[in-house]
């Protein structure tokens, strides 16, 4: 099968081969004949596997086939996402793909000033790609009418929900026109998106290019069990020993994040940090570093565990387990992208026995573990798999503790609450769903 037996228009063949995409990705294959005959699509593909092109590409052809125009201040297509970064990325693409056709694009996402957006919105652009919060603002700022709208896209729309945006897809879909393509993307699919789809999508085509909710088999995962005071010491010791060259390492909170930065750095390696603290323009630019080479260590909160793309990365790190399982697929799906190898090391104390033994049962995998000689933790991680048990054997006689070990720790203390930046939403373990066309308007 080639993109050009798929239907696809001359000037989008041309950019592909630009880019050298030869073979058109199990969901591009799904999605791209689908998008084109004006289906709705609720699709389940997991991150790396050209799930982008899958809808940009028909998505383009649709509009430079049909409609109107774009008016003022309007877009004719909707592409949201979680974050800021993915986002950024998501229009790179786009804009790659669109580059023969006369077409307009741009992104729009909070924590940059908001007049350069309304203004490039003047003339209207064909694709918008907007985090959910900017596109709200601008919106009621009249700054963005969405009555031309042909297409909403929903991209991580799982994590949509996880960063607690139901409020704001409320308010959207409230904002859009009854008629519209709707295209919702997940990299995992749980009940409540379902739901969510159930409400948005209008009798959807179902396309799922891989297991429910099972990672990328060209991962190799593993997990050290290490006690917590001497994860960072392991972490050094491991890339010395394994000579790691690139590394994206996910720390829980932003605190764990500069910590271990200062740390290496301390050591004299070349590290950087992105969180939600800290402003957009330094995020983007350490994640460009670390893009060109530049930067060899890369430590991130979840900010980063999405849609990032980040050409032949070898090497994903778990300094500390995801509060939400899911994020666990995200994270490590950051390796092994477009049919490259990559490894995941998990880094796991027994405080995050629980968080482990979820990965394992979400997963569906035993995920193995690899003993560090000198690092054999004092407080024994208990033995998980795949059922969600967690096996607690019997205590051996203990050594005499070792004074100033730390004491014991707060099992059910996942979240520090007071690492909550203003700028992102705090991650919700437990998501709410909303209920569409129901109920009074909310005014803010
Ligand atoms: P995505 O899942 O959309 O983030 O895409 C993952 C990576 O695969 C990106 O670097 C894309 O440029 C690349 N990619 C997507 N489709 C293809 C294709 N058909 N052939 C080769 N590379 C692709």
């Amino acid at each position: 099968m080639t993109f050009a037996t798929l239907g696809l228009i001359e000037p989008l063949l041309r950019a592909l081969e630009t880019l050298g995409y030869q073979t058109p990705t199990p969901v591009q294959a799904q999605a791209i004949p689908a998008v084109l005959a004006g289906r709705d699509l609720m699709a389940a593909a997991q991150t790396g596997t050209g799930k982008t092109a899958g809808f940009a590409l028909p998505l383009l052809q649709l509009l430079t086939m049909e409609g109107p125009k774009v008016a003022a201040n309007s877009a004719r297509a909707l592409i949201l996402c979680p974050t800021r970064e993915l986002a950024e990325q998501v229009h790179a693409s786009v804009a790659e793909y669109a580059q023969h056709l006369p077409l307009t694009t741009y992104a729009v996402y909070g924590g940059v000033s908001i007049n350069p957006q309304m203004m490039k919105l003047r003339k209207g652009v064909d694709i918008l790609v907007a985090t959910p919060g900017r596109l709200i603002d601008l919106f009621r700022q009249n700054a963005l009418k969405l009555n031309q709208l042909q297409t909403l896209v929903l991209d991580e729309a799982d994590r949509m929900l996880d960063l607690g945006f139901s409020e704001e897809l409320a308010n959207i879909y409230r904002m859009l026109p009854k008629k519209r393509q709707t295209l919702l993307f997940s990299a995992t699919f749980s009940d409540d998106i379902r739901l969510l789809a159930g409400q948005m999508l209008n009798d959807p085509l179902s396309i799922e290019v891989s297991p429910r909710n099972v990672a990328a088999n060209t991962v190799k995962q593993w997990v050290v069990p290490v006690d917590k005071k001497r994860k960072a010491e392991l972490f050094v010791h491991l890339m010395r020993k394994g000579r790691w060259k690139q590394v994206l390492v996910f720390a829980k909170t932003r605190n764990g994040v500069d910590a271990l930065v200062d740390k290496l750095q301390g050591l004299g390696i070349n590290a950087d940090g992105i969180h939600g603290d800290k402003p957009q323009a330094t995020r983007q630019r350490a994640l460009d570093r670390f893009k060109a080479s530049e930067v060899q260590i890369l430590v991130a909160t979840d900010v980063a565990a999405r849609g990032l793309d980040i050409e032949d990365l070898p090497l994903v790190v778990n300094f500390d387990l995801p509060i939400v399982a899911e994020d666990y697929i995200h994270r490590i799906g950051r390796t092994g992208r477009a049919g490259n190898t990559g490894e995941a090391i998990s880094l796991v104390c027994a405080d995050e026995v629980n968080m482990l033994s979820a990965i394992e049962m979400l997963t569906r995998q035993t995920l193995s573990r690899k003993m560090e000689p000198d690092f054999e933790p004092e407080h024994r991680v208990p033995d998980t798999d795949a059922s969600g048990q967690v096996v607690k054997k019997p205590k051996k006689p203990k050594k005499p503790k070792t004074s100033g070990s730390g004491g014991k720790r707060n099992l059910g203390k996942w979240v520090d609450s007071g690492d909550v930046a203003p700028a992102e939403p705090s991650i919700k373990p437990v998501r709410k769903v909303p209920v569409f066309n129901t109920g009074p308007r909310k005014k803010k």
